[in-house]
């Protein structure tokens, strides 16, 4: 049998219809922004592996921090145990994050740094013998698929199984251009006529939706909201975080610090499978007691991995390095050119760059959905040229690795270029 043959009779894929769905390409190695299939086919990974991968695939450096720390101690139970990888983690975040974020607290993926977020909120002011029990999010968020995470998200075929299910979610609109006040009043009346504990958000760009984007000054007067009704914030930085915006975190941008923080995808350099959520010290004292009952009763077994450590600590490492900076802003440049060369075209609605992140909107006949026709015959054009790009209905997406070359890049765009000129 051969691997694909292998595959299908053994693997269920995320997000997959297997009746209708192509058989997956086996990846065989990974180097740079590129990846080779079984047959040496090579690929541009243009999204950075669902936006983990910022350094290249295989580094060295980032390899070698792990075999390190591999063969010095691989993992320990963190529960009445500490070691110097964690502590290193917690104290190099320090130094880059809002300045209000005191206390970190690990667990495995996106989703569980949300729904610890989430928890948290509600166990804030169930310590405090206040009632306070909904949450509010976003129209067409996406914060993953563990129970709350996907309570908060707002792309409904994720979530319309379990419907009835969910712990109460207020949803408001995105603050998108024009749309600004509608948000803050649907906010003000969300808190007004609800129970809420928290607001959590992905800060300036929804991924999931497509890219959507909006302006940190709109942001800002969302968390004031918040804090003059003392509802907590909680900036969902999963696929923000760590540059892809332009600056280490998207709220670098917001004049305004949220209560709460979550962080992963990028956080190990797309190598290990890592979460983190911060916080206030405010937050860490209102389960700070004599009372066991008040405290944060939430663990994941390999919580703070030393080995998913070392690979964060050396993805830091990277991250911060001049090269890597001058990475993200030639990125930037080159994806603020393409914009400009594009967004006249005349099958483009619109086009939107942050920092190595670029969206172009293609216009289309018929209401596009996420997995459509169009997007079928986008992401198989895309792949037969070896770029891997995943369009959300009608948005094709770039996020791609810092590391990418300049060619590379351009070969990206050309592609995308010939993909509007053939739907
Ligand atoms: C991907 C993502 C998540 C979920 O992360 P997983 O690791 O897939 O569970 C949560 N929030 C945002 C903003 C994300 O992009």
């Amino acid at each position: 049998m051969t691997l694909s043959e292998k595959d299908s009779q053994y693997l269920w894929h995320p997000y997959t219809q297997h009746k209708t769905s192509q058989t997956p390409i086996v990846i065989s190695r990974g180097e740079g922004a590129l990846l080779w299939d079984e047959n040496n086919k090579v690929y541009i990974d243009a999204i950075a592996s669902w936006w983990v991968n910022p350094f290249g695939h295989s580094n060295k450096f980032i390899a070698d921090s792990i075999y390190k720390q591999l063969t010095t101690l691989e993992h320990v139970l963190f529960g009445g145990f500490t070691h110097e990888p964690a502590i290193k983690v917690a104290e190099k975040l320090m130094e880059i994050l809002p300045k209000n974020q005191e206390k970190i607290f690990f667990s495995d993926n996106g989703s569980t740094a949300v729904e610890v977020a989430i928890k948290v909120a509600l166990q804030y002011f169930f310590n405090k013998n206040e009632k306070r029990t909904k949450i509010i999010a976003f129209e067409n968020a996406f914060h993953g698929d563990t129970f709350a995470a996907m309570a908060a998200s707002g792309i409904s075929f994720y979530t319309q199984a379990f419907q009835g299910m969910f712990i109460d979610v207020v949803r408001i609109p995105v603050p998108v251009k024009g749309k600004e006040q509608i948000s803050f009043d649907a906010l003000k009346n969300a808190i007004q006529n609800h129970n809420c504990a928290g607001f959590i958000f992905e800060p300036l760009v929804q991924g999931a939706a497509g890219m959507v984007m909006y302006e940190p000054e709109a942001l800002a007067k969302l968390i004031r909201i918040c804090k003059e009704n003392q509802v907590l914030t909680i900036a969902d930085e999963v696929m923000t975080g760590f540059g892809k915006t332009g600056k280490t975190f998207a709220m670098d941008y917001v004049s305004e610090e949220a209560d709460m923080i979550c962080l992963s995808k990028a956080l190990t350099g797309g190598t290990i499978p890592m979460a983190i959520t911060t916080f206030t010290k405010d937050i860490f004292d209102a389960f700070f007691d004599d009372d066991i009952n008040k405290a944060l009763f939430h663990g994941h077994t390999f919580t703070a991995n030393p080995t998913g450590c070392a690979a964060a600590l050396a993805s830091i490492d990277l991250l911060q390095t001049s090269e890597m900076q001058q990475n993200i802003k030639r990125i930037n440049a080159s994806h603020l050119d393409f914009q400009k060369k594009i967004e006249n075209h005349s099958k483009v609605i619109t086009a939107r760059t942050l920092g190595v992140i670029f969206a172009v909107e293609i216009k289309s006949d018929s209401e596009e959905s996420y997995y459509g026709s169009m997007r079928t015959k986008l992401y198989n054009f895309f792949i037969e040229n070896g770029v891997i790009l995943r369009p959300v209905g009608n948005i094709v997406y770039i996020l791609p690795p810092y590391i990418i070359t300049d060619d590379q890049l351009q070969e990206v765009y050309k592609t995308i270029e010939e993909a509007i000129e053939m739907v």
